[in-house]
């Protein structure tokens, strides 16, 4: 099975269950335009984000790696009332596109992107008064285990924290395959094995994306 059947696989099951949507249409053609990379979420993964951050009630939601705010978008349309997304971003140009089309989903008002490198804005949030209920990761590979940490320090006993592509196409778990983001993903299960504070598993995801995971956990 190739790359170009999974997207077929996406396209078809998306027709039945994801409403045709200009603005996130918009969105990705605004991003491509202003040279963003095509690395964000695929739409079936960005509708799952979405339905988990309902399906818990989640109010306070924080992200790691904005790109062009689509996977944000997803996020933000969530809230409840008062609800609201901090999503950290490295690059400026990232972050200037990302502001265009939060503004053109509407949804500013419920979102903040904090400009530059995610560890040096992670360690600046505080839980405290209200902790975060929902953590995506999802910015370069090898911060993983660094982000990971601060999301326990930072989510609610029960919130939930989410690592996208921990699969790579099967090579994290090829002894010999090695580069930078495979070597971040296993550091972060190498540090999660053993660890008291959450309860994890990895769930494989093929899509227009190819093959692919998210890391699942509850912090404890
Ligand atoms: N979550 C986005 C989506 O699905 O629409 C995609 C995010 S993209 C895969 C990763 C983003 O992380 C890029 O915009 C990149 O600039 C950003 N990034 C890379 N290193 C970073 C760092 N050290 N701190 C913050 N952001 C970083």
């Amino acid at each position: 099975t190739s790359v170009e059947d999974w997207a077929r696989s996406d396209a078809y099951h998306n027709s039945f269950l994801h409403e045709p949507d200009a603005t996130l249409a918009w969105v990705l053609k605004n991003s491509t335009e202003k040279g963003l990379p095509e690395i964000a979420v695929s739409a079936a993964q960005g509708k799952l984000l979405h339905l988990l951050v309902r399906s818990v009630g989640a109010k306070r939601v924080l992200e790691v790696g904005t790109l062009g705010g689509y996977s944000t978008i997803w996020l933000a349309r969530a809230l409840p009332e008062g609800g609201s997304v901090t999503t950290l971003e490295i690059n400026e140009h990232h972050a200037a596109v990302a502001k265009e089309n939060l503004a053109h989903a509407e949804v500013s008002d419920k979102v903040e992107i904090i400009l530059g490198p995610a560890l040096d804005s992670l360690v600046k949030l505080s839980p405290e008064p209200a902790p975060f209920d929902f953590v995506f990761i999802d910015a370069d590979k090898k911060g993983n285990f660094d982000y990971f940490t601060e999301a326990k320090r930072l989510v609610r006993s029960g919130g939930i924290i989410i690592v996208d592509n921990v699969v790579r196409f099967g090579r994290v778990a090829e002894p010999d395959y090695t580069d930078v983001n495979v070597e971040g993903v296993r550091r972060l299960l190498a540090g999660l094995k053993g660890d008291k504070d959450v309860d994890a598993t990895t769930i494989g995801t093929v899509g227009d994306k190819g093959y692919d995971g998210f890391l699942y956990a509850v912090r404890r």
